[in-house]
């Protein structure tokens, strides 16, 4: 099965110039979300991880099924104003702006080790945030997993003292 077939390609979305790359035929598809998790999975077995972290919305799309199939928790990244108790927060810089990102102060315990998945890596700003917050808890980040990885973004130059796991590249 070539996943590449299950990643639907828009032009100028959400505006010219980006093509957006949608993982929701992919979702739609069992045998094709079974295999992407799968695969991650296969990785995260090899790590021992106590936990998956992932950002809304599709880093849960990612990692609920990843968390499951391990026998793992799975804990929310989440915009302000979403986490009903005590939040951690991490301010980061984003092409235009800023954006902000929250995680229950009791999500991650000291030393656990982390997996922080999402569904693609674009500039890196999401996911060394969602690696910000992990590491403010003191949790260790043994890898980041995506589905997809935009390579002329070179978001993975901001993460490069982690491991990290692709399944496409574009
Ligand atoms: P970044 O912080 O730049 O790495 O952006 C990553 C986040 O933005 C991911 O959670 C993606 O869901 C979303 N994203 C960024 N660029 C795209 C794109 N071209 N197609 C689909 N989603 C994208």
């Amino acid at each position: 099965m070539n996943l590449e077939d299950y990643i639907a390609s828009i032009p100028d979305y959400p505006e010219e110039g980006v093509t957006f790359r949608d993982i929701s035929p992919l979702m739609a598809d069992g045998k094709a979300y079974r295999e992407a998790v799968n695969k991650i999975v296969d990785y995260a077995d090899k790590k021992q991880i106590d936990m998956v972290v992932g950002p809304e919305a599709r880093g849960f799309i990612v990692g609920c099924p990843v968390a499951y199939e391990v026998g793992v928790g799975f804990a929310p990244v989440r915009k302000p104003g979403k986490l009903p108790r005590k939040t951690i927060e991490v301010t980061y810089d984003k092409e235009y702006g800023q954006d902000t990102l929250t995680l229950h102060e009791d999500a991650i315990k000291p030393g656990q080790r982390v997996l922080v998945c999402d569904d693609l890596l674009a500039t890196g700003g999401t996911v060394k945030a969602t690696i910000d917050l992990v590491e403010k808890l003191g949790g260790v980040v043994i890898g980041c997993a995506f589905l997809i990885e935009l390579l002329d973004l070179h978001g993975r130059d901001k993460i490069e003292d982690y491991e990290i796991l692709t399944l496409l590249d574009y």
